[in-house]
This record gives C-alpha cells, sequence and structure tokens, in this order.
C-alpha cells in the first residue's frame, strides 16, 4: 500500500519521537496504534475491571468511545470526548496495557478503527506514517515501506527514563529497565499478533544514534 510507512518495534527505541517527526516533515499524517491500546486499558482501569479479566475487558472495549487524531503536530487521543493524552502515559496505564492489549477482542477492534483511519488519512495528499507493534505483520501488511526498530536494553531504558523525566513523570531507571523488558516479554509472548519484525520489515538498529540519525536513516529509505 504506497503511501503508508510501517514502524514497528519494541519500547524505548525512539519509535514515536521518530515516527511523528518524519510524519511532520513529510507532510503526511501520523497514527499512535499504543495510544489507542493504552486508552482502552484507562477504561478498564476507570471501571474498575481487572485487566486479566478478558470477557470485561472486552465489554469494556466495546462501550469505550474513543477517538484518535492524525495530526502529527497534536494527534490528541479522547475517550468519552475528553482528551487523555497525559493519563494514558502514567504507570497505571503502563503496567496494565501489555494485559489488555492481549485479548483478541480488543485487538479486533482497534486494528478495525486502525485500518479506518488509515484509510481516511491516505483520502489526503502526503501519506501516512503508523506506528506500533503489529503494523507491518498485521494492520496494514501490504505498506509501502516497513521498518523494524531496535535497541539495545540498557539504551531503550534510559530512553525511557529521560522521557519520563522530561515529560514531569518520576523517572527510575532500574525500575523503568525491568518493566521495559517485562512489557517486552508480554508483547513478544501473546498469542494473537506478538511482537516481532515482519519478514520484509528493514531492521533499524537506534542503539548508538540520536533522534536526528534515525530521522536521516528513514528520510533515505522513504526516497529510496
Ligand atoms: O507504543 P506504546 O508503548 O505506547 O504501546 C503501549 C502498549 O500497547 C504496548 O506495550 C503493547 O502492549 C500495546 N500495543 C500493541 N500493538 C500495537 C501498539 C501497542 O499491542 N500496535
Amino acid at each position: 500500500l504506497r503511501g503508508v510507512v510501517a514502524l514497528d518495534g519494541p519500547s524505548g527505541t525512539g519509535k514515536s519521537t521518530v515516527s511523528r517527526r518524519l510524519a511532520a516533515e513529510l507532510g503526511a499524517a501520523y497514527l499512535d496504534t499504543g495510544a489507542m491500546y493504552r486508552a482502552v486499558t484507562l477504561a478498564v482501569l476507570r471501571a474498575g475491571v481487572d485487566p486479566a479479566d478478558a470477557v470485561e475487558v472486552a465489554r469494556v472495549a466495546r462501550a469505550a468511545r474513543l477517538t484518535m487524531g492524525t495530526d502529527p503536530l497534536a494527534p490528541g487521543v479522547r475517550l468519552d470526548e475528553l482528551g487523555v493524552e497525559q493519563e494514558v502515559r502514567g504507570p497505571e496505564v503502563t503496567g496494565a496495557v501489555s494485559a489488555v492489549s492481549a485479548v483478541p477482542e480488543v485487538r479486533e477492534l482497534l486494528v478495525a478503527a486502525q485500518r479506518e483511519l488509515i484509510s481516511a488519512a491516505l483520502q489526503e495528499p502526503g501519506g501516512v506514517v503508523v506506528e506500533g507493534r503489529d503494523i507491518g505483520t498485521v494492520v496494514v501488511p501490504d505498506a509501502g515501506l516497513k521498518v523494524y526498530l531496535t535497541a539495545s536494553a540498557d539504551a531503550r531504558a534510559l530512553r525511557r527514563t529521560k522521557q519520563d523525566s522530561s515529560e514531569g513523570r518520576e523517572g527510575d531507571l532500574r525500575a523503568t529497565h525491568a518493566d521495559v523488558q517485562r512489557r517486552d516479554a508480554l508483547d513478544s509472548g501473546r498469542k494473537v499478533a506478538p511482537l516481532r519484525r515482519a519478514d520484509d520489515a528493514l531492521e533499524l538498529d537506534t542503539t548508538e544514534l540520536d533522534v536526528a540519525g534515525v530521522l536521516e536513516q528513514l528520510h533515505k529509505l522513504v526516497e529510496s
């Protein structure tokens, strides 16, 4: 599918920052699929539902009124009409999101919503940059460009900690390291749409690169 750049990979690879900036620089739309799983998780927590209770989680997901913007300068995720951008990044949601995103019905609902958002974005010139864990494997298997970002576990934990402190959340390297490992194990080990590189995705190791360096590589790939 021409016009779609699929960026997948584990957390802390710099995926969100570079995806958003790449979209802005290309004049493309931007879809943060992780924010959608986070918003459903927030709805689950607000409803007082146990994230491990798949039946109840699916019920909350069906009822949640979730909207997602695709402007890279102001994506904006809304739950029941209210912006929840800050809340979905908090530790409660981060701690529960892997359990919620492992529920097959949640994935079915969100993948369908993501495909609609992508089709709508493709009506405009400029294309769309989509980031997540299963974009190249499930959501848009025929994306024009698929990139799988990786980085060492240490680099990823360090980036997450810096991002947390810069956004006003408490940043503790050791706890973040453990959280990154835990989430990767859950995301890679789940039955439905596990985190993995699509066979035809190009792998880009960002351990030694800063944001500008990753963007430079991505621009080259888009142009090639
Ligand atoms: O990218 P982000 O860290 O915001 O994603 C949060 C969580 O949402 C991931 O740890 C994963 O469990 C889930 N996710 C997913 N599939 C996607 C995007 C995110 O399962 N396409």
